[in-house]
């Protein structure tokens, strides 16, 4: 079983100092439990890569404390990153520039760019601190599966990894991944919808695209199946909830906003009707509905559209797409 410790201060030494022999170092972010590697340390990249089954073609994030950071994996930090910075960073905004030259291609699967983002979630602020230098994180679960957002979730999916050290800074405030934003073009261009809502990026850069919600070639991490548990999850309106599971003979699991509307021999498990309160829950309760091992995860789609429920349904969608790989 991998290690679960408390983010002591001797904790957060430890963790930078494994880093540095290049260990890897499972950690808290606002968003979703990371699994970090040392930016500049091909090997310990390449176990990142191993440990989660990420294709090889799927890109990191580099996780930095600041712009000055920043700037160490970048190759040109213009304008325009330093205004989105300024507004958004430390949180949930991650930036795409062209990659700095120091910086080894392993650790953007050979991209010429790189994906960058500061988090706001003070352990990971800490463990920047301590380490002094990027930190490459994909979310710390196996590639394809739904996102950790708590120590236990990354322990349960690596429980064969007995060298892992897991800094555990509580459940995810956020819960779900950053707002990925492409600042390589002329315009920029939102990559996945996340906790930054694309209105909030138009406010402070005007002209910004709008992600596509099918699979784009420019992010990976995109493909339409993606964040999924692995019992089979439909969408389904609240309107023609009562009916569909009605028409169901096998006991489901219904992620509903109200319990009333599921009967035996069905399970609801009751999500909140705020965007930020139901973000947070969402994976835990994806992991708890998967854990109960019925034939289907029902899933009530939410009315709303504003705000952060754009990133909900993206997350949603790409939960219950078909089973084939993409
Ligand atoms: P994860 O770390 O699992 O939250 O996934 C990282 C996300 O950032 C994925 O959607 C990646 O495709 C995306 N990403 C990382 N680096 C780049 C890059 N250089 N260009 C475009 N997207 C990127
Ligand atoms: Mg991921």
């Amino acid at each position: 079983m991998p290690r679960l410790v408390q983010p002591t201060d001797e904790a957060i030494a430890q963790a930078a100092r494994l880093l540095r022999e290049g260990q890897i170092v499972a950690f808290t972010t606002e968003t979703v439990y990371g699994l970090g590697a040392d930016t500049f340390n091909v090997s310990a990249i390449e176990r990142v890569y191993q440990l989660k089954g990420r294709p090889a073609r799927n890109p990191l994030i580099a996780h930095v404390l600041d712009p000055a950071q920043a700037r160490q994996v970048v190759a040109q930090w213009n304008e325009r990153c330093q205004r989105l910075a300024e507004r958004f960073w430390p949180g949930p905004l991650t930036i795409v520039l062209p990659r700095g030259a120091l910086v080894p291609p392993a650790a953007t699967a050979g991209w010429s760019t790189i994906a960058v983002r500061a988090p706001a979630h003070p352990l990971a602020r800490r463990l920047l601190g301590a380490f002094g230098s990027s930190i490459s994180a994909p979310s710390a679960n196996r590639w394809g599966f739904v996102s950790p957002t708590t120590a236990r979730h990354v322990a349960e999916d690596f429980a064969d990894v007995d060298d892992l050290v897991i800094l555990d800074g509580g459940p995810c405030e956020i819960g779900i991944e950053s707002t990925v934003v492409d600042l390589c073009g002329a315009v920029a261009r939102v990559l996945r919808p996340g906790a930054v809502a694309i209105e909030h990026l138009r406010r402070v850069l005007g002209k910004v695209e709008a992600p596509q919600i099918t699979a784009q070639a420019a992010s990976p991490g995109t493909w339409a199946r993606h964040y999924a548990p692995h019992t089979p999850a439909e969408l389904v309106d609240g309107s023609s909830l009562r009916s569909r599971l009605d028409a169901l003979d096998a006991p489901v699991v219904v992620l509903c906003f109200d319990a009333d509307v599921v009967a035996a021999p069905h399970c609801s498990i009751v999500m909140p009707g705020s965007a930020k309160v139901y973000a947070a829950r969402l994976y835990d309760a994806l992991r708890q509905a998967d854990a109960m091992h019925l034939e289907q995860i029902i899933i009530e789609t939410p009315p709303q559209t504003q705000g952060i429920w754009p990133a909900i349904h993206d997350r949603l969608q790409r939960a219950t797409q078909g089973n084939e790989e993409q």
